[in-house]
């Protein structure tokens, strides 16, 4: 069966914060924007019950809830989202194809904000027991079903004591499995110490987890002492992880480069380093995955997105597109010079009563498209008929002769 082709300007992938931020920079754009989710929208944000950092919130306010905010702002701009995962992407011709099963995307630009999923800790039976069996990652989800009971939390960081207090509110004891020398977390300090006073939590020094033991549901953990080698078991109704992500993104290794721990490499302006592929969120290479920077990446993302779509649409339809003689000037206009030879060839067009079409392409933000033709330094005059470089002229003297000898020729 072949599959169906739909054509956008610009197609962001994953429907957490970042791609639901980058969505509404491209939909406020007027760029015509598709958001592909595998699964629900709103991402990691999702996972917890309150959130108390982002801006503009005073009071802290549920990640489900600030999603919906983020999910009706991109619907406000006619952004289309599809739920599907995507397959990959491949490059054909001008194109970035993103692919699903039933329909291939083709993209002027696109926006990879895939985040990232948890990492298990490859403990014995791990397996067995994921998810609805007793092995969860959401606290926000789960907790009110761990009411009076016995729960474990793996793990140190922000994510392990701020969930973990959340649990307190609903389970009668909390374990807390720490793979440091005791007092060692990796959460902030200001988390650490309302844990550390906590009468419902109880923390394991020292210890990763062995294995995972029970029936039908996880009933028991066992943990190991890395000091000592002593197993530890524990008694416990269910088990929280939270050491850390692994970024999503097996789906573009290949195309798009990335660190060896699968995290895309990207500059400040969220460029990987396929043109026209942009990264933004969690999924990429930083210091601080939060929703905040997840926006920030993405309204840079989105940004540079429209600008990459606006570059090629002109660079198609003005000049590799147009009937006649293009003759496009390269330039960047802090340089004196540029400027005064750029009066020079207008002037030209001028006298030839518009013989030519004369295109500018000012390179002193971005040289990518001046890259495009080759053009080394400027000021350069490049001659395209019909959408080939017939001539490069770095000498403006010779622009004239240059230009009418191209004129007999086309
Ligand atoms: C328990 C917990 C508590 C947190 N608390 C806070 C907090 O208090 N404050 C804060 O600022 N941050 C917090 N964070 C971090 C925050 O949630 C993330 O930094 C943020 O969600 C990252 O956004 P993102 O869009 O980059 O990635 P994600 O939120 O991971 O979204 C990525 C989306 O892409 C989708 N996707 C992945 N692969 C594909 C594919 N192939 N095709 C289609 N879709 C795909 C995923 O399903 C997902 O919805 C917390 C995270 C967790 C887990």
């Amino acid at each position: 069966m072949e599959k169906k082709k739909e054509y956008y300007d610009v197609v962001i992938i994953g429907g957490g914060p970042a791609g639901m931020a980058a969505a509404t920079y491209c939909g406020r754009a007027r760029l015509k924007t598709m958001l592909i989710e595998k699964a629900l929208l709103g991402g990691l944000a999702t996972y917890t019950s309150e959130i108390e950092n982002y801006p503009g919130f005073p009071e802290p306010i549920g990640g489900t809830d600030l999603m919906k905010y983020f999910d009706k702002q991109c619907r406000r701009f006619n952004v289309d989202i599809k739920l599907t995962e995507v397959k990959g992407i491949r490059m054909e011709c001008d194109y970035r194809v993103v692919s699903t099963f039933r329909v291939d995307y083709y993209a002027k630009a696109v926006v990879i904000a895939t985040g990232g999923k948890p990492r298990l800790t490859g403990a014995k039976n791990e397996d067995k027991f994921l998810f609805d069996k007793g092995i969860s990652f959401c606290a926000t989800c789960d907790a009110a079903y761990y009411t009076d009971k016995t729960v474990l939390i793996v793990g140190s960081g922000d994510a392990a004591i701020e969930e973990g207090m959340f649990l307190t509110k609903f389970a009668k004891k909390v374990y807390v499995s720490v793979i440091h020398d005791e007092g060692i977390m990796d959460a902030n300090k200001v988390a650490q110490e309302k844990a550390l006073i906590n009468k419902k939590m109880e923390f394991i020094w020292n210890t990763v987890v062995d294995s995972y033991e029970g029936e039908e549901r996880l009933n028991k953990i066992v943990l190991k002492n890395l000091k000592t080698g002593e197993l530890l078991p524990f008694d416990v109704d269910g088990c929280f992880l939270f050491i850390g992500y692994v970024p999503n993104t097996e789906h573009f290794k290949g195309l798009i480069d990335m660190t060896s721990k699968g995290y895309i490499t990207t500059n400040e302006e969220m460029e990987t380093n396929v043109e026209g592929v942009f990264a933004a969120g969690d999924v990429r290479d930083k210091f601080l995955r939060q929703v905040a920077t997840a926006v920030g990446d993405a309204a840079t993302a989105g940004v540079m997105a429209e600008k990459y779509v606006e570059e090629v649409n002109y660079l198609q339809e003005e000049i590799l597109g147009a009937k006649g003689l293009v003759a496009l000037y390269i330039y960047n206009a802090i340089e004196a010079l540029d400027r005064e030879c750029l009066t020079k060839v207008e002037q030209i067009n001028r006298d030839m009563n518009n013989a030519f079409k004369l295109c500018r392409m000012d390179i002193y933000k971005s040289d990518k498209m001046a890259c495009r033709f080759e053009c080394d330094k400027t000021p350069c005059l490049v001659l395209v008929n019909k959408g080939e470089v017939i001539h490069r002229e770095y000498d403006l003297a010779q622009a004239k002769i240059e230009i009418e000898k191209a004129l007999k020729n086309a």
